[in-house]
């Protein structure tokens, strides 16, 4: 999807700096990351400036599950479970990533920025393990869930 585009640098400079290291980028990973520059973040759209992602915690009570059903008929909203933790993910972009996906606060830029550091990042493999995009496809992985949970105690009573 990016191999045809010309990117500018990484909005992170912490992230040059890594690459400059020895990053260690997984073997099915390194044509997407094309160790050519410094980093893998220098050619990469800065997908991690894209799209604002909220720790949410899993949904337990009829009121949050209706809540969530609701909050996902928005079509900038959409909802991830990676590590059994559950996000939001909410299209848009940073206002001080510049058309050329830069930070433009480079120097100032939040502490959670630097840290997020590639391989572990949008860029590479799959970043969920779950995603959830309208609330069809959150009433059907309700479902499954509780049929998984339901199972085993089924079983016990036998
Ligand atoms: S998504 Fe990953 S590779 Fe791209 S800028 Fe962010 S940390 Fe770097
Ligand atoms: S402040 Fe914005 S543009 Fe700068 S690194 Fe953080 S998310 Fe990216």
């Amino acid at each position: 999807m990016y191999s045809n585009q010309s990117f500018g640098r990484c909005a992170h400079e912490a992230h040059k700096r890594k690459g400059q290291s020895n990053l260690q980028i997984p073997n099915h990973m390194q044509e997407e990351a094309k160790l050519t520059t410094l980093s893998p973040c220098q050619d990469c759209p800065a997908k991690c400036c894209h799209n604002l992602s909220i720790w949410i915690g899993a949904p337990k009570t009829k009121e949050q599950i209706d809540d969530l059903m609701w909050e996902v008929r928005f079509n900038t909203v959409r909802i991830y479970i990676r590590n059994r933790r559950w996000y939001l993910l909410i299209d848009g972009k940073c206002m001080y990533l510049d058309k050329n996906y830069r930070c433009k606060i480079y120097g100032t830029h939040p502490e959670k920025c630097i840290r997020h550091t590639p391989p572990n990042c949008e860029r590479f493999g799959s970043f969920w393990d779950v995603m959830i995009n309208t609330p069809e496809e959150l009433e059907a992985y309700l479902a499954k869930r509780r049929k998984k949970t339901k199972a085993p105690r089924s079983q016990d009573s036998k």
